[in-house]
């Protein structure tokens, strides 16, 4: 079974600023952030990457979205905007091997590419 710092995180063995949780997900800040605003929403469910999802696990990738739409929104800056990704795999630049979105706002994001 795959276990990541993620993995950790979720059940309380290591320290993470926790902004949000509920059955399914947890969210909480980046250690290393790469804008003002960088939280990361994790599935509790062991999925290591985008690559591995299936029909029956898919419905997970909505719910982090829906979760940091939602915390946008409650923090004010919705309007103003904000960028949602995730990385897969060694190109994608993905390091932890458990799917999790990025949320990154709080000021004018330059454009991503190489
Ligand atoms: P990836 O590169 O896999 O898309 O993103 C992994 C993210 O996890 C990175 O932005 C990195 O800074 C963050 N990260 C790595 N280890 C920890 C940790 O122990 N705690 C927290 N809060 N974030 C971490």
């Amino acid at each position: 079974m795959t276990d990541t710092i993620f993995h950790k995180i979720i059940r309380r063995e290591i320290p993470a600023d926790i902004v949000y949780e509920d059955d399914d997900l947890i969210a909480f800040r980046d250690i290393a952030p790469q804008a003002p605003v960088h939280v990361l929403f994790v599935p509790k469910a062991t999925i290591p990457t985008l690559d591995d999802l299936t029909a029956d696990t898919a419905a997970v990738v909505g719910r982090l979205h829906l979760a940091a739409a939602r915390y946008a929104r409650e923090q004010g800056f919705a309007q103003d905007g904000y960028r949602a990704v995730m990385n897969c795999n060694a190109h994608g630049g993905q390091t932890v091997f458990q799917l999790h979105l990025h949320l990154l706002a709080g000021a004018p994001l330059g454009r991503f590419g190489t």
